[in-house]
């Protein structure tokens, strides 16, 4: 490919979620709406077979969105005032809001150099008070959770999972969203399965969470979806909308397919920025049987950041710093009083590359060439082939 080809690569084109699969897309949202099946219809209990199904886990409840997912998924483990739960501070905040709005005091600990928590972070920040850790499933890698679940077994803590930015990933052959007592994931547009707004779901394996959190997120209606008068607790309204579970339905399908992209254009970002010393590549696609991760970003660790990524954009490819730039415990507002010098460095140097399933083979080589035109190096031109074993990997 020519340096002088005159091309953008937007960090993410949200007008392809829907004309990925235009036809199929439009059939499942006019059937559904002219069945009138508006709340907690077919097309939600559908999406949440499948979606059990693909983890591996029994029970899974379509919620409105992640944050409410967490949110409940806590309250209904009974976690609220006085207890406190420890995050790892590189998530979005949603993650400690959810624990904010149990009641509950969110305790952001560092990362390490996969992006995901410090396991040796933990004890140092367990007091009395700690009650849980809620895991984030980062970047659609797992933590490691041979590790995490050592310490938290340690400290007699319940894990939970922020597995948003994970569906489909696996630690030893096992799904995110499954290693904690429920795992949260979000559906949101930009996400590895997109719906066209908000979308959510909890997982769990726990028959007794499970009923509570359908209860929970429709009012606190009984079994039947009746809201009678032996109602003892305080639910709310957090469903996920039965259009939106109609949608989800039309792309669960196309999930494998889009997980394995993400692996292949992980595989070729991995094989063109190797050489370049001055870049810290995440974790491989290929680098441990173990992880199996699914690449919901392809954040990259580098020193020159800022002039690296204004020579992107003067070439016409999109970058962003995840979560704005700012790391939960730098809400100082809010009233974090940690100090993490980890993430603080981290933050100063990362950036993530476009990385999803509609960017086409030109628009990852083009990225490769501009990534590598900065420090002078030739043009890149091999797409690394996607491998079987990911389809396989992906196949429930
Ligand atoms: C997107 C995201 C959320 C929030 O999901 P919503 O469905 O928008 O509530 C939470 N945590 C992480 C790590 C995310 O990436």
């Amino acid at each position: 490919m020519s340096m002088t080809t005159s091309h953008s690569v937007p960090f993410f084109n949200f007008q392809m979620v829907f004309r990925r699969h235009q036809e199929e897309y439009t059939r499942s949202i006019i059937n559904t709406v002219e069945g009138g099946g508006f709340i907690l219809q077919d097309a939600v209990s559908e999406f949440e077979s499948s979606l059990a199904r693909f983890l591996g886990c029994r029970y899974a409840v379509g919620l409105a969105d992640c944050t409410n997912a967490m949110v409940i998924g806590l309250r209904a483990l009974g976690i609220g005032h006085g207890d406190e739960v420890i995050i790892c501070s590189h998530t979005f905040l949603a993650t400690a809001q959810s624990v904010y709005h149990t009641g509950a005091v969110p305790v952001p600990v560092e990362m390490r150099a996969d992006r995901t928590i410090d396991p040796g972070a933990i004890g140092p920040a367990v007091t009395s008070r700690t009650k849980a850790i809620l895991l984030t499933q980062l970047n659609g890698r797992c933590c490691n959770m041979d590790e995490v679940s050592a310490v938290a077994s340690a400290y007699d803590l319940i894990i939970a999972e922020d597995s948003a930015q994970a569906l489909g990933a696996r630690f030893g052959g096992r799904h995110a969203g499954t290693f904690g007592r429920f795992g949260a994931f979000s559906f949101y547009p930009s996400k590895l399965l997109p719906c066209f707004g908000d979308g959510g779901a909890l997982v769990t394996d726990d028959e007794g969470l499970a009923a509570n959190v359908r209860s929970l997120r429709n009012h606190g209606a009984n079994a039947h979806k009746v809201l009678d008068a032996g109602c003892d607790v305080w639910g709310t309204n957090c469903r996920l909308d039965n259009l939106q579970a109609a949608i989800l339905n039309v792309g669960f399908p196309h999930l494998p397919a889009a997980l394995a992209r993400r692996r292949q254009i992980a595989r070729t970002y991995h094989a063109a920025f190797g050489e370049l010393n001055e870049l810290c590549l995440p974790p491989g696609p290929d680098d441990s049987g173990r992880y199996f991760d699914v690449y919901q970003n392809y954040e990259i660790d580098l020193v020159e950041r800022d002039a690296l990524r204004d020579f992107l954009h003067a070439n016409g490819v999109g970058t962003i710093l995840q979560w704005a730039g700012v790391p939960v415990h730098q809400f100082r507002n809010l009233g974090f009083r940690q100090d993490l010098p980890v993430t603080d460095a981290f933050f100063s140097r990362c950036l993530l590359l476009p990385m999803n399933p509609y960017l086409t083979d030109e628009d990852v080589l083009y990225v490769c060439c501009m990534v590598r035109a900065y420090w002078g190096r030739p043009p890149w031109t091999t797409i690394v082939p996607t491998l079987a074993a990911d389809f396989v990997a992906l196949t429930p």
